[in-house]
């Protein structure tokens, strides 16, 4: 039964921990700690880092993303850490540019590969930090994790890894792909929650040298193998690896083992490449460079469980919905997805509820309930993407398969029909838009 007479007392704040300071974690803790009153939270994030994990390469926003961005009031910080790059470069095996595709920056029309919304996953990791970490209400515990978690009289009780324990009204999981929150709300063997899209990829920071190119460049060699490079400064060089066959030293490393044996099994998967391209050497070698202390890998996959949340719980960015760094909407979709939260919190939870006598904590898991109705088609959209064809596409197995491939690429360049896709495609992925709460006191969509 509502209770017909609504309690004058301002309500308490929404008592909110979020495991994850990435990207998805502190963009969340940004919207709700703006919520307009008497709605107020009290946001903790723990991060497993001991500081900030603001390394990483380039990540782009899209689409979608860049109005999510935009909500959250940081525009003027993205676009001063913006990365400037012209374009992307097709090598043949000797280094040769076999096709060139500049960067949209028009603002109109899609993105090409080098997107006008092209940052480095830091940057953006740090603007998010600075925008939330003096706040009143959102406090920072690194080197922290969940430790264990139970939901019982509609809250959740939570045990942190340094020993203290709380209680909240809201669980919220950004911590990646390897989510510890999804381990323990969605159950195991779920079909396809972890579906790998047939690629491996390696990412680390090596020494500049004279001539290399400020456009990105992409070299395929055989094998289901490429090489990418990045030049987001001057004074490095960032190398991206690729392997879409099966290696089971590689798979073995990706899974257990320490960065060193990852290390060395990338290597191992070009050791015969060694004199064949004269850029390998350097590449492979760069890896035991002190610049290569930011080596990241993985083993690419979506993340897709049945259900996004369990009663107080919920997941947000790709702990929830990783689409792949293939679809290049992993930032995009984790934007949108805490700005959706963030509104469907507002809504559910604001002075409406109050007016019909329900506390706002007891409508969270309503809220979480709404936040997938409305994101599900996005995201659906997106893990839609053909990655697994774009995987082999873009690394094909053998060398006439390569040669055809830098052809069709020729061909696209000198007919210029990546300006004719550029001028009449759109950069959204699909018809979802952002939805509009006016519940939140953030920029419109
Ligand atoms: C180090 C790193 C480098 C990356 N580099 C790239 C890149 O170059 N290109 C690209 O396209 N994508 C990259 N990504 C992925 C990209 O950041 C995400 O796809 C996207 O931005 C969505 O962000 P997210 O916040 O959901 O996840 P993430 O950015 O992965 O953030 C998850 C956060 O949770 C933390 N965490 C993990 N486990 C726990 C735990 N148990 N308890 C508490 N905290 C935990 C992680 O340390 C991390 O800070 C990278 C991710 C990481 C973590």
């Amino acid at each position: 039964m509502l209770d017909t007479h609504p309690n004058p007392d301002p309500p308490r704040p929404l008592r909110i921990l979020i495991s994850g300071a990435g990207i998805a974690g502190p963009a969340l803790a940004l919207h709700l700690v703006r919520l307009p009153p008497p709605l107020r939270c009290d946001i903790t994030i723990v991060e497993r880092h001991p500081d900030l994990r603001a390394s990483g390469q380039q990540i782009d926003l899209r689409g979608q993303g860049i109005a999510a961005m935009r909500t959250l009031g940081i525009e003027p910080a993205v676009r001063a850490v913006i990365v400037d790059e012209p374009g992307l470069r097709f090598l043949d095996g000797r280094g040769r540019t076999v096709a060139y595709f500049g960067s949209n920056k028009t603002g109109k029309g899609a993105q090409t590969f080098s997107a006008e919304w092209e940052i480095m996953r830091g940057d953006l990791c740090r603007v998010l930090y600075a925008a939330t970490r003096d706040l009143d209400g959102v406090r920072y515990l690194f080197g922290t994790t969940v430790a264990e978690f139970e939901q019982a009289d509609g809250s959740v009780k939570v045990r942190l890894s340094d020993g203290t324990v709380g209680e909240y009204d809201l669980l919220v999981g950004c911590d990646g792909i390897g989510s510890r929150i999804r381990s323990k709300i969605c159950a195991d063997g779920q079909p396809d929650m972890i579906k790998p899209v047939g690629m491996a990829m390696a990412l680390y920071t090596i020494p500049p040298k004279e001539g290399d190119p400020p456009e990105a460049t992409w070299m395929n060699l055989p094998g289901r193998r490429y090489f990418m490079t990045r030049r987001d400064r001057p004074d490095c060089l960032r190398v991206y690896i690729g392997y879409g066959g099966h290696n089971e030293q590689l798979k073995q490393a990706l899974k257990h083992g320490s960065v060193a044996q990852q290390k060395a099994a990338w290597a191992d998967i070009f050791k015969h490449d060694m004199h064949q391209y004269a850029q390998v050497p350097r590449y492979i070698e760069g890896l035991s460079s002190p610049e290569a202390d930011d080596f990241w890998t993985q083993e690419l996959v979506q993340i897709n469980p049945a259900s996004w949340s369990q009663g107080r719980v919920v997941l947000v960015g790709d702990a929830g919905y990783c689409p792949s760094p293939l679809t290049g909407m992993g930032t995009s979709l984790a934007l949108a997805g805490a700005y959706v939260l963030a509104g469907e919190i507002a809504r559910a939870c604001g002075p409406k509820a109050r007016e019909q006598g329900v506390e706002p904590r007891d409508n969270i898991p309503r809220a979480l309930k709404e936040y997938e109705t409305v994101l599900r088609p996005f995201v659906q959209h997106v893990h839609s993407l053909p990655v697994r064809r774009y995987a082999k596409f873009g690394a094909p197995e053998s060398r006439w398969a390569i040669a055809l491939l830098r052809w069709l690429f020729w061909l696209i360049a000198t007919l210029r029909i990546d300006l004719l896709f550029q001028r009449f495609a759109s950069d959204d992925r699909g018809p979802w838009q952002l939805p509009d709460y006016p519940e939140l006191s953030t920029p419109k969509p």
